[in-house]
């Protein structure tokens, strides 16, 4: 039996690997912190009701976000991650012979969902590891994507830079990816969210990176409300568990638990990127919560670090071939990677000369 013909071209989504010891794994831009009490304890007490259909809309949680972003409730949408609200902005806007716009290289999932759905794919080329902008709203295209800070290169676009691109933008619609916006220096700075607040942009945010709860599967959307409406009607109508929409309220709620996952984080990424730069590597300038480190003999490095129980994501799996992509550590797991990354005058590190 064959598939609709465009889904055998699809180039699978792959996930990082995670390492033996959760110190070890920085594959996948995961918070090291542990799950907060409140969290633990909201989700046992969602047991209870488990026999009954979680809230369709997460209406505790949409309230909580409305409140958090200023916005209308109507203005917010909630998914199973924010991967499912890629898959459903590309399927509702650019489906059936449509176009997506990214920057080369993009975050996997937006081109991945565009292959499914049977979009096209236009790219414009990072232009020393950041968006280019100025080329990116001239390309005609129904959705855009902008990821800020981007995944794989953690490097940000300014707000205004931004806005101009969502004012001028040839795309019907522009999306402003902010998984790692937490991470940033002053994330209440740099976010879109007052463009997603008129309506005149879609803003996407995680609960997988600084509130730690990836393995919940919860992220939501900014934008307007008859954008929201539209969405709501293509949607499945349950995806978001009752256990993941009580952790991502108690997350939402514990104030502290944030503050220090954010300021630990980005200490630490200052930690992480000295160690690199000390054994040769030339680093990009991040915001997020790994570096992408450039290097020689990506492979027998990433293969060297794995025998010494640590997982990093290989540049080239994520279109950036002689780096690799890792994530800030736990102060444990920084211990183990001094441990195991070459010296600087060492084959696989060296720097790469331009
Ligand atoms: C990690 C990440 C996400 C989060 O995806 P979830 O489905 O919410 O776990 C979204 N966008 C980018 C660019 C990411 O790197």
């Amino acid at each position: 039996m064959e598939p609709r013909p465009w889904i055998n071209a699809i180039a699978p989504y792959v996930p990082g690997q995670p390492a033996a010891t959760r110190d070890g794994s920085m594959a996948s831009n995961e918070s090291t912190f542990p799950v907060s009490r409140r969290v633990a304890d909201a989700v046992n007490a969602v047991l209870d009701g488990v026999s009954e259909y979680p809230d369709p809309l997460a209406n505790g949680l949409r309230e909580a976000l409305a409140a958090l972003h200023d916005v209308d409730p109507d203005q917010i949408l909630v998914g199973n991650g924010s991967d499912e609200l890629v898959y459903l902005l590309v399927l509702t806007y650019a489906g059936h012979g449509g176009r997506v716009l990214c920057a080369k290289p993009s975050y996997r999932i937006d081109e991945v969902s565009a292959a499914v759905v049977g979009a096209d794919v236009a790219y414009v080329p990072l232009v020393d590891w950041r968006h280019d902008l100025v080329a990116m709203a001239t390309v005609p295209a129904d959705v855009a994507f902008v990821v800020n800070p981007h995944n794989p290169t953690g490097t940000t676009c300014a707000p205004d830079e931004i806005a101009s691109f969502v004012d001028t933008a040839r795309a019907r619609l522009s999306v402003v990816d902010e998984a790692y916006i937490d991470f940033a220096d002053i994330p209440e700075e740099a976010t879109a969210i007052p463009l997603a607040r008129r309506g005149d942009a879609v803003v996407l945010r995680t609960f997988s990176k600084v509130f730690g709860l990836a393995g919940a599967r919860v992220g939501y959307l900014v934008g307007s409300a008859d954008l929201v409406a539209t969405l709501r009607k293509v949607r499945a109508p349950f995806s978001v568990s009752s256990f993941a929409q009580a952790a991502a309220v108690a997350g939402l709620a514990d104030r502290d638990h944030y503050h220090r996952a954010r300021t630990e984080t980005v200490a630490r990424r200052a930690e992480l990127v000295r160690l690199l730069v000390d054994r040769g590597f030339e680093v990009v300038p991040s915001q997020a919560n790994f570096v992408l480190a450039r290097c020689e003999g990506e492979a027998a490095l990433v293969a060297h670090l794995a025998a010494s129980g640590i997982s990093v994501r290989p540049g080239s799996a994520l279109g950036v071939p002689g780096a690799i992509r890792v994530s800030v550590p736990s102060a444990e797991g920084l211990r183990l990677l001094a441990g195991a990354l070459p010296d600087a005058d060492q084959v696989p590190t060296r720097r790469r000369t331009p």
